[in-house]
């Protein structure tokens, strides 16, 4: 489908060369993908510049290019370029105009842990009622978004984006991009911490999601974190989702069975078939979202009920001699840890172990934060076993009640021989770590 022509660039773009009008259907960075009528947009990276590959880039389908640079030898005559001072600033300047010229309902999703879970299930509450394009995959950066936006049809009704960041000014230029319709933040953590300095500082860079804000723009976020509310007035529409009695949507009424979570939000009964606490909180942004959008609580709920969610965050599977695996590898953090123990916590299983890798990335506080994570560990855990470097620490944590087994492991092998002994019908295991740590490996020798 059509995106934009050449002219529409032009407008934005207006040092090129003559060309005859053009559709762009596709617009990519990867020379080595093969598209119809594409836009390429060469990356200057650390390692590579993509404008030595523009020749494979217009063998695949490039019709047009962006460049940088002005002495181009691999062009033919003829061939459309559009000449800029950079190429990631103009993948952003693109992606904004396209913003507007699609012009759908933007939802901006930020947040230490729980971004893309929220962005999948908003996504699906919404999909009832509109068309809706949705971040791909983790795709949450200043190269992932704009390409997000920019694979967006021309027809589509809300556009629902994750942004991530490792520090401050990330999120106001993701959020100047898109400029939100709506702003989640989903919690504020820790991760990334070493570069923001404390938890005050990841709360004050998250809050850059209101940075792009319109006039009508709607603040969704965590109504539990003191953090993220001031005394000073803002100048846009605030909602407070969470589990403390004075907010705007008050969950409550939790209820973890099966595979499922029950809970109340304002007194509605709802049902995801998600475990946790933490996924009831993430489920109150979107019931808050689709209540602002005025979507009737009869579709938000059928939607709830059946959510799918992307592998590898608390995927339940079967695994050797009748056992049962959660894994929740996809990354982790001292938060997200502490959740997915808790929801293991509440099953109801005779035996259940912790796998838990390292949490990467805190810097001085990596210490402090594992042996946090193993003080939130309690008797109804039967085994906690650790594998990395910095996983130690987290037995260090472990209070004097705690009466099971625990033991740490720094090879892979070892760990999956001691795992292969353990597994029986009535156990469960938990495994959870940074994904530097590739658990997934561990988990696909037992599944
Ligand atoms: P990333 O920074 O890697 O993009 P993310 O913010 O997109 O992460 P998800 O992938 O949705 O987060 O979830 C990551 C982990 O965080 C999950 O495995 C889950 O255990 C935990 N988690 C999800 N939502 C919350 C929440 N609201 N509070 C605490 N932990 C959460
Ligand atoms: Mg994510």
């Amino acid at each position: 489908m059509e995106k934009f022509d050449l002219n529409f660039l032009a407008s934005i773009f207006p040092n090129h060369t003559d060309y005859e009008n053009k559709e762009i259907y596709t617009i990519f960075r990867d020379s080595r993908e093969k598209v119809q009528q594409g836009l390429f947009i060469p990356i200057v990276g650390e390692r590579f510049d993509s404008h030595e590959f523009i020749s494979q880039a217009i063998e695949n389908g490039a019709v047009a290019i962006l460049s940088s640079r002005t002495e181009l030898t691999q062009i033919p005559e003829g061939f459309p370029v559009f000449y800029v001072d950079d190429t990631i600033e103009a993948l952003q300047t693109l992606a904004n105009h396209y913003r507007h010229l699609v012009n759908p309902i933007v939802v901006g999703i930020t947040g230490s842990n729980g971004k893309t879970t929220t962005k999948e299930i908003v996504a699906s509450c919404l999909a009832a009622k509109y068309n809706v394009w949705k971040t791909i995959g983790n795709l949450n950066n200043h190269i992932g978004l704009p390409l997000t936006v920019l694979s967006m049809d021309r027809n589509c009704d809300v556009l629902v984006a994750e942004m991530g960041m490792s520090g401050f000014g990330e999120i106001e230029l993701l959020s100047k991009i898109v400029e939100p319709d709506f702003g989640i933040i989903t919690n504020i953590g820790e991760s990334h911490i070493e570069h923001l300095g404390s938890r005050e500082g990841i709360a004050k860079a998250k809050s850059e999601i209101t940075c792009g804000f319109k006039e009508n723009s709607v603040f969704i976020y965590d109504g539990d974190e003191p953090l993220l509310k001031t005394i000073e007035p803002r100048p846009f529409k605030e909602i407070t989702c969470g589990f403390s009695k004075d907010l705007d949507y008050v969950i409550d009424d939790i209820n973890q069975h099966n595979d499922q979570t029950s809970f109340s939000i304002n007194s509605e009964a709802l049902t995801i078939p998600l475990l946790g606490k933490h996924q009831a909180k993430n489920a109150s942004f979107a019931y808050a979202l689709c209540k602002e959008l005025k979507i009737d609580v009869s579709s938000i709920k059928q939607q709830l009920n059946q959510l799918e969610l992307p592998s590898m965050r608390f995927e339940k599977m079967d695994a050797l001699n009748g056992s049962t695996i959660i894994n929740d590898a996809y990354n982790a953090s001292a938060t997200s840890m502490i959740a997915s123990i808790d929801v293991l916590k509440n099953m109801n299983y005779n035996k259940k172990i912790v796998v838990l890798g390292d949490i990467l990335e805190l810097g001085d506080f990596s210490k402090e934060d594992h042996k946090r994570v193993g003080q939130s560990i309690d008797s109804s855990i039967d085994e906690v076993l650790t594998y990395g470097e910095e996983s130690k620490y987290i037995l260090d944590g472990l209070t004097d009640n705690f009466a099971g087994k625990s033991k740490h492991f720094i090879n892979q092998e070892e760990l999956i021989d001691d795992l292969k002994q353990e597994l029986d019908e009535n156990t469960i295991v938990l495994f959870k770590a940074s994904r530097g740590i590739k658990l997934e490996e561990v988990v696909n020798q037992l599944v």
